[in-house]
């Protein structure tokens, strides 16, 4: 659909069309009397997108309660996804994978483990806290004895990115949100309101509230109504790699060394992302960062990792919250009322993705977000000066 063709006005106009948009708009359609919902996308394709770039890890293993209730309401929408985003008879396949998720840390990080593990478990997360020799029994090519300890979540798991962005954004669109292919130029606001949407074709769309998921592109959208928003582009290497020697079949393994990879195919996929990294929109390839950083890491926790080769590797973007590490879900408190907020994932945006899209939804047509708590998610704490970070978990 282009621009102009639109007729007007927008109940809810949502910025970027990736997974967190996506999510808005489906559960903004599925109200009883939904609102009009216009996604405006200006890459259909996703060349550059986050979503189709990530890892697909799907996990309840955070400290913050607000993150583990995010994907104690995700992860059963992943699981239940073909039918709940079935169009027309047809259900997609997202090919998740309940294949568990393995946190191991060094003895140093074991009291936080063991705190983030208790705080777990009270919130209903299926959990089991490891030994190091407890892990070997069950991962006998896992290198253990630099270990303290270690948390296994067996209902986590992962899931093809690319695939989940198609069937949500086919089941918004079914439920009559209407994509646009176009890009946001500019926000116009009176009285304490943002009134308008322009797009690069011209067109101007009336909208009674705005969406921001552009994801890594977030502060661009904010700057257009002169917010300052602490959200900046991280650039993270998506690796696919095979290994001669056969190893069992693992879940989804985090070592605190950044070190974070699961089986794919024949393969693995994964990386060693890290935090030092310029910001900025950089998608160049650093071709020696998987035999420099990732095989060694790979080879320490697995010596049959020492014959892996690299088959692969994706640059993409993390839109990463420098303040403290989490999103920014709801309104503009204290600016443009009707301005929401959904981006800063910085990691996690996918997995947390039908979460947000709920509470996105709450905000926007109840004023406030019922279903989950996460207020202290929200605008206010960058204003105070309070940043609220994960403990011992990346
Ligand atoms: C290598 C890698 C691995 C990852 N692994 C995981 C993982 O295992 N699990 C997990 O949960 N998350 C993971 N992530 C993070 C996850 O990919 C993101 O948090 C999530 O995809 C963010 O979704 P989004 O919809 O906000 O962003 P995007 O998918 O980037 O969508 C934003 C969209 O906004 C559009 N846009 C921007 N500006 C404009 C404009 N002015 N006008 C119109 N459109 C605009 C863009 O074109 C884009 O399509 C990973 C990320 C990377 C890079």
């Amino acid at each position: 659909m282009s621009g102009n063709s639109i007729s007007q006005p927008f109940d809810v106009v949502i910025i970027g069309g990736g997974a967190i948009g996506c999510f808005a708009a489906y559960y903004l359609r599925s109200r009883p009397a939904p609102p009009r919902v216009a996604v405006i996308e200006r890459d259909p394709a996703y060349r550059l997108a986050s979503t189709p770039r990530a890892s697909g890890g799907v996990r309840r293993l955070f400290a913050a309660p607000e993150n583990i209730a995010l994907s104690n309401f995700s992860i059963p929408v992943f699981q239940d996804f073909a039918s709940l985003m079935e169009v027309d008879g047809e259900r997609p396949d997202i090919g998740f994978r309940k294949n568990g998720y393995l946190f191991i840390v060094p003895p140093q990080a074991v009291a936080t483990l063991e705190r983030n593990f208790e705080r777990q478990r009270r919130l209903g997360v299926n959990v089991a806290l490891l030994t190091p020799a407890e892990v070997k029994a069950r991962f006998p090519s896992m290198r253990v004895d630099d270990l303290g300890a270690a948390v296994h979540s067996p209902d986590d798991g992962w899931l093809d990115p690319h695939s989940t962005l198609m069937a949500v954004r086919r089941k918004a669109v079914a439920l009559g949100a209407e994509f646009v292919a176009d890009e946001v130029t500019a926000l116009h606001a009176a009285g304490g309101l943002v009134r308008s949407v322009e797009l690069a074709s011209g067109a101007q769309l009336r909208t009674g509230a705005v969406v921001n998921a552009a994801g890594a592109w977030a502060a661009q959208i904010c700057a257009m109504v002169g917010m300052e928003v602490p959200i900046a582009p991280l650039r993270r290497y998506e690796h696919y790699f095979e290994c001669e020697e056969p190893i069992e079949p693992l879940p989804y393994v985090k070592d605190t060394n950044r070190l974070a990879f699961r089986p794919e195919g024949k393969g693995y996929s994964g990386g060693v992302p890290t935090l030092r990294e310029p910001r900025g929109f950089n998608f160049e390839m650093d071709h020696g960062y998987f035999e420099n950083i990732v095989w060694p890491a790979l080879a320490h926790r697995f010596p049959q990792f020492e014959k892996t080769r690299c088959k692969s590797t994706l640059p993409g973007l993390y839109d990463q919250n420098d303040f403290d590490g989490n999103p920014i879900i709801g309104p503009w408190s204290g600016g443009l009322a009707n301005f929401h907020l959904a981006a800063g994932f910085s990691g996690h945006g996918l997995m947390h993705a039908p979460g947000s899209g709920l509470a996105i939804s709450e905000y926007i047509l109840d004023g406030r977000c019922s279903s989950l708590d996460l207020d202290r998610l929200g605008w206010q704490r960058i204003v105070a000066g309070q940043p609220y970070p994960e403990q011992g978990i990346i």
